[in-house]
């Protein structure tokens, strides 16, 4: 229901779900907001909004909401409430007495896309200056680091290329394991006004997702590829643009790096990366493949936009450098309507990673390894700063199984229900001697803590958000913390309990020591943000009103730098005992752990994950629509109903991840990317059978 009165007054802030970051007019009377109204002025947005954005922040003073600080002994004890004061000097003694007895690497923590910029670089700088190592990580481990890095080796900079709204200049667009319409719909509607306009759309997905037929709008290739075969399905494509003569050659000669170039253009050539080749693994007809691949390199400008179903595989990382090798071989990055677009799920993941939230970087994608770099760190920070990258978050976890890792700190991340293999995932934090979670709610992964800090939602805190074309947005606060402290303030004290000082009076204070430090955010500043409405980084002298596209004229690193990426079939293999393939993604209504849609009235239009599963797959098991069905994996196994779902090609099945009871994680397996270990969400073999509701 949306209020009909008359606001008080209005204050514009950033929604805090998906990564296109839409600018809302948070309406009040009094301290109380009473309407999202999405801002005409927001450069992401222009006044359009989704269901989660308009209608899903009520959680925001939703009753569970926990607002006092808490302490325990042990997991199994009632929690206590205490004062703040009491809480972080609680948690900051276990800290110590953890480093003191298991050493200085024994504890870590763990940002997340929840947090604002300020927020990120705040944990970061606790775990490196007052922690003294670099055992800090963020959810993007779980989502877009291979995008980090497989941007990062080809094109030189870990983030998209594009605006979004340079879709309105694309002549073809290819969608890459994602599904707009779902996960980021205020672009998917852009995205679909192009297409009704004439623009040609290759669809790479398992699924037969909304966009692949829409009102008006119908793919001319919709490849439906086996889940774990990207790689196969990129080097095809490749194979045709090399060897049917549609290289940009010019573009490729003048701005690429011709060695890696020739080593790329003999390695795609070989018969065995040719469609035909490549046909039984992917299972999409070669005809399709090579159609596909003419059209992405022919129709014009060609702009690529991807998802999770390309990170989240063993091959991730090199998925993402096939589809910038694609692009540079086919002159497609450096202009408006083309480029490689990652499209990020969560509000501020671009944000986090910028932040320095990864063991091996500090703010700005600058590895630790870089005695230059660490030097301006350790001045302005007043310590020495360890050279060695830190432990990932599965490392963190192994660490602790192993003995060697005993202490946590893990801000707005759930990661028991977020991350692979929850049995893993929750052995590992038993393992832990203090587990610190910072979070609205007591989600599934203060279960495990012994220490509960109230966090603050977004309407809580002042600070900025960075969408996934690089746009820098302010956060503005409507209402104070409910437990007396913005994430920001919770931090600074926390660090300050530990006896390194941090002292700032704003979260703008924090933006200006990013800016002193970051070269691409060294022209940032809020006062900036709020004459133009939102800046894209790079923003700095060379570029003070900030980069709408990146790589006109040359690469970020240079010369584009093309990685052969050579197909490997994952380990995760279909089986008599595991016959289908699982795959997992959003719906629209629901956001990630579904830890704030489900205290919203979005949950009355879903409010149970469901297994979406081919007539054929459900006939031979005797599956009728509705039922119950229990899911098997190596990993573990849970139960859901089934939907008889002509979207799903047989063999491979669907779920999605919003509901802590449906245990989408508990059958997902430990597999991940080879170069950042990102789970292997998209594969899990399964057995799926009829069982009694539970
Ligand atoms: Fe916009 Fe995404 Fe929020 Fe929807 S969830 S309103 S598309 S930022």
């Amino acid at each position: 229901v949306i209020w009909l009165g008359q606001p008080e007054h209005s204050v514009i802030t950033t929604c805090a779900y998906c990564g296109v970051g839409c600018s809302f007019k948070a309406e009040m009377k009094g301290n109380e907001v009473v309407r999202m109204v999405p801002w005409k002025d927001g450069a992401a947005n222009e006044g359009h909004s989704c269901v989660k954005g308009r209608f899903a922040w009520g959680y925001a003073t939703h009753p569970d909401r926990i607002t006092k600080p808490m302490i325990r002994e042990k997991i199994t004890d009632p929690w206590q409430e205490v004062s703040w004061e009491v809480a972080l000097t609680h948690a900051a003694g276990e800290f110590k007495r953890l480093q003191e007895k298991y050493g200085r690497d024994s504890i870590g923590g763990i940002t997340s896309s929840r947090c604002t910029n300020e927020e990120t670089y705040l944990v970061q700088k606790l775990v490196r200056a007052a922690f003294g190592n670099n055992n800090v990580d963020t959810c993007a481990r779980v989502c877009h680091s291979p995008t980090g890095y497989g941007l990062g080796q080809t094109l030189g900079t870990s983030a998209g290329t594009q605006t979004f709204k340079s879709v309105e200049k694309a002549d073809v667009i290819m969608v890459i394991g994602a599904n707009p319409t779902d996960g980021h719909p205020v672009f998917a509607s852009r995205m679909k006004k192009r297409l009704r306009e004439g623009a040609k759309l290759i669809v790479v997905d398992p699924r037969r997702i909304d966009i692949v037929k829409s009102p008006h709008i119908e793919a001319s290739h919709h490849l439906a590829l086996r889940p774990g075969t990207n790689v196969a399905v990129i080097s095809a494509m490749a194979h045709v643009i090399v060897t049917e003569g549609l290289v940009a050659e010019q573009y490729v000669a003048e701005r690429c790096d011709t060695k890696s170039f020739n080593e790329w253009r003999e390695f795609v050539a070989r018969p065995e990366n040719s469609p035909e080749a490549m046909e039984a693994a992917t299972g999409v007809p070669a005809a399709e493949l090579r159609a596909a691949a003419r059209l992405y390199a022919t129709g014009g400008n060609a702009a690529i936009y991807y998802g999770l179903g390309v990170t989240e595989h063993s091959q991730g990382s090199t998925m993402v450098m096939g589809i910038a090798n694609l692009a540079m071989a086919t002159g497609n990055i450096g202009r408006e309507g083309v480029g490689v677009n990652p499209l990020r799920g969560q509000n501020n993941v671009q944000g986090s990673c910028d932040m320095g939230s990864f063991p091996h970087e500090l703010p700005g994608y600058r590895h630790i390894s870089d005695s230059t770099v660490r030097g301006s760190f350790e001045e302005a920070w007043g310590v020495t700063l360890n050279p060695e990258p830190g432990l990932r978050i599965p490392n963190m976890f192994d660490a602790a199984l192993t003995g060697s890792f005993k202490g946590l700190y893990c801000e707005g991340e759930d990661i028991v229900q977020s991350d692979p293999n929850t049995q893993h995932v929750a052995a590992a934090l038993m393992a832990m001697e203090c587990v610190v979670v910072q979070d609205i709610f007591l989600n599934e992964t203060a279960k495990y803590a012994h220490v509960f800090l109230p966090g603050s939602s977004f309407l809580e805190k002042d600070g900025t958000f960075t969408n996934a074309e690089r746009r820098i947005s302010r956060v503005r606060k409507v209402m104070p913390p409910l437990g007396g402290y913005a994430d920001w303030e919770v931090t600074v004290k926390l660090s300050q309990a530990l006896g390194y000082p941090m002292n700032y009076g704003s979260p703008e204070e924090i933006m200006q020591e990013i800016a002193a430090l970051t070269p691409t955010f060294s022209g940032v500043t809020y006062k900036k943000i709020d004459e133009k409405g939102s800046l894209q980084w790079p923003c700095n002298d060379a570029a003070p009103d900030g980069t709408p596209t990146m790589h006109i004229g040359h690469f970020v690193r240079g010369k584009g730098r093309f990685i052969i990426t050579k197909y490997v079939p994952t380990d995760e293999k279909v089986t008599r005992k595991y016959p289908l393939l699982l795959t997992t993604g959003r719906i629209l209504s629901q956001y990630n752990v579904g830890a704030q849609t489900r205290r919203t009235p979005n949950s009355q239009w879903h409010s149970e994950d469901k297994l979406e599963i081919h007539g054929h797959d459900a006939e031979e098991r005797g599956i009728k629509d509705g039922d119950w069905v229990g899911v098997q994996s190596r990993a573990g196994e849970t139960v859901l109903r089934a939907v008889i779902s002509e979207r799903m090609q047989p063999g491979v099945v669907y779920t999605t991840f919003h509901f802590p009871e449906s245990g989408a994680n508990v059958i997902t397996t430990e597999n991940s990317d080879w170069a950042t270990n990102c789970p292997e969400y998209k594969v899990t073999a399964v057995q799926v059978m009829p069982v009694m509701q539970p």
